[in-house]
């Protein structure tokens, strides 16, 4: 028997970009390794797609005349194992969640050096060569025993299901893919997965087909909780504060609900668990021994990549919150002025930008320590967090100082929250072990207007001067530049 179905120089790749340069350097940089067609719109992709079988398919994600995603997806209807990559000038959310639901292997951001490019390539094709050999294998009916058959199956599908993992990291995404796995291999009715690792205490569910209604899916959890869901807090779920997302399942059926208990599934990583699996069937649902088996192996795999997820959003979340208030610190201050000062420019809109100084503190620290002054500093956060709205983004600056951001407001809107934020905070002296440490803030209001450009830093700079000219005329006060 030959070991393989065709040599890798024998693949056929597409590649469909409307940049004749881009095209021409992919050929150039591919043409040793497999046979490359090129096209420079979505209708000839398609055609193309049509008349000829493609081993990978490279599309650019703008194209004149379609998405490049509809490219893709329409190789994809045709082969199930076609490799496809995306390369493009940009990188949104949904364009990623589309690519990982079409089974997009890679996603290359422009520029692109031809070194990564190959690399990429190499891989696909050696990826698209497995699933031809599994699929001949499995092909093979009267000379293969149909256990051998059903492990090659079992292979093939984890190969595919790791690659979809691979190129999710956000935890709900990684929670989607694997329902979606979960709810594909096994005859349940919907699935639910709860994790508790790290800062991420939240949980999923997925009807196999149609929607379920968010209040079915609370019932069932909290019927089986003390079965599946034993390491989270019932009672933050009985108080709604467990978030619960319910994805949509396939679209090809209406989704009946019906109460059963689940098979249940750990998720543990080195003896700790971090999570659970529940499948709900119809009564008496219970996977086959072989079924068993291969979950097990599934949720070995899925618990350290669910781990890595939260790893990551817990490391994302440190990296932009202050680590005294938990309030935004000054990175994360930036980025959100400038989304704000971007959305203003789009929309007109106004917004005010306040720069908020405790008055005198080194005095405070001087007089009471700084443990008391960081208690002060707790103090401000929490009672600005009680007067400010959801919209609105507290920062903490620098030491003593703060940022807050009103988006959609106007300029006496902005003054009179100042004004108040002032006065309540002059007027209740803040109390440490029956101690009174009473104190002030000042501060400086600039207001952007987007149909009136600004720069950043002048922005934040008006807002300082105006905060010290607050200081300057007695502190305590606010000042609009
Ligand atoms: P002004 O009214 O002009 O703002 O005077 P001030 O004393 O508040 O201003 P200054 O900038 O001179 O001093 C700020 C002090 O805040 C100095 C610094 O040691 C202290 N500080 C900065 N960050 C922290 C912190 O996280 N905790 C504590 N306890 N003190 C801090
Ligand atoms: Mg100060
Ligand atoms: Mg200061």
């Amino acid at each position: 028997m030959s070991t393989l179905v065709k040599r890798p120089n024998e693949c056929e790749l597409l590649v469909v970009d409307d940049e004749e340069t881009i095209c021409s350097l992919i050929e150039t940089a591919l043409q040793d390794l497999c046979r490359v067609s090129t096209c420079a719109n979505a209708a000839e992709a398609l055609s193309l797609i049509e008349s000829r079988d493609f081993d990978v398919v490279i599309s650019d994600l703008k194209l004149p005349d379609a998405s490049g995603i509809d490219v893709l997806k329409a190789a994809r209807t045709k082969d199930d194992y076609t490799e496809l990559m995306i390369v493009t000038g940009f990188a949104s959310l949904e364009t990623a969640a589309e690519a990982i639901e079409i089974g997009v292997s890679s996603y290359l951001i422009k520029p692109l050096t031809m070194v990564d490019l190959r690399l990429q390539v190499e891989k696909a094709i050696a990826n698209r060569l497995f699933h031809l050999k599994s699929i001949m294998l499995m092909q093979r009916s009267n000379d293969i025993a149909p256990d051998i058959k059903d492990h090659v199956y079992d292979i093939t599908s984890l190969f595919r299901f790791s690659k979809k993992l691979m190129l999710s990291l956000e935890v709900p995404e990684v929670m989607r893919v694997i329902l979606d796995e979960i709810n594909d291999r096994t005859n349940v009715l919907y699935s639910v997965v709860g994790v508790d690792c790290r800062d991420v205490r939240e949980l999923y569910a997925m009807p196999r087909v149609g929607t379920m209604g968010i209040a079915d899916a609370r019932q069932s959890i909290l019927e089986a909780w003390d079965n599946a869901f034993p390491f989270m807090d019932k009672i933050s779920f009985i108080k709604n504060e467990l978030p619960l997302t319910v994805f949509g399942g396939r679209h090809d059926a209406a989704f009946t609900f019906e109460k059963s208990q689940p098979v249940v599934l750990q998720l543990s990583v080195m003896n700790k668990r971090i999570g659970s699996l529940a499948l709900f069937g119809k009564q008496g649902f219970a996977p086959t021994a072989d079924e068993y088996q291969f979950l097990h192996v599934l949720t070995s795999f899925i618990s350290s990549i669910v781990e890595h997820s939260c790893l990551d959003m817990h490391a994302k979340l440190q990296a932009r919150t202050d680590g005294l208030t938990g309030i935004a610190n000054h990175r994360s201050f930036h980025e959100s002025l400038s989304r704000e000062i971007a959305r203003a420019d789009r929309n007109g809109s106004t917004f005010g930008l306040a720069l908020i100084d405790i008055d005198d503190f080194k005095k405070i620290n001087d007089t009471h320590g700084h443990l008391v002054g960081d208690a002060v500093i707790r103090d401000l956060v929490g009672r600005v967090l009680g007067m400010i709205r959801r919209a609105d983004t507290f920062a903490r600056y620098g030491g003593e100082e703060f940022a807050l951001i009103l988006p959609e407001t106007g300029p006496e809107g902005a003054r009179i929250l100042g004004q108040r934020i002032c006065r309540e905070i002059a007027a209740k002296p803040f109390v440490f072990s029956q101690v009174s440490v009473p104190y002030s803030v000042s501060i400086g209001l600039s207001m952007y207007e987007g149909n009136r450009p600004r720069l950043k830093d002048l922005l934040i700079g008006d807002a300082d001067k105006a905060m010290y000219a607050s200081k300057a005329a007695g502190k305590s006060r606010i000042t609009v530049s």
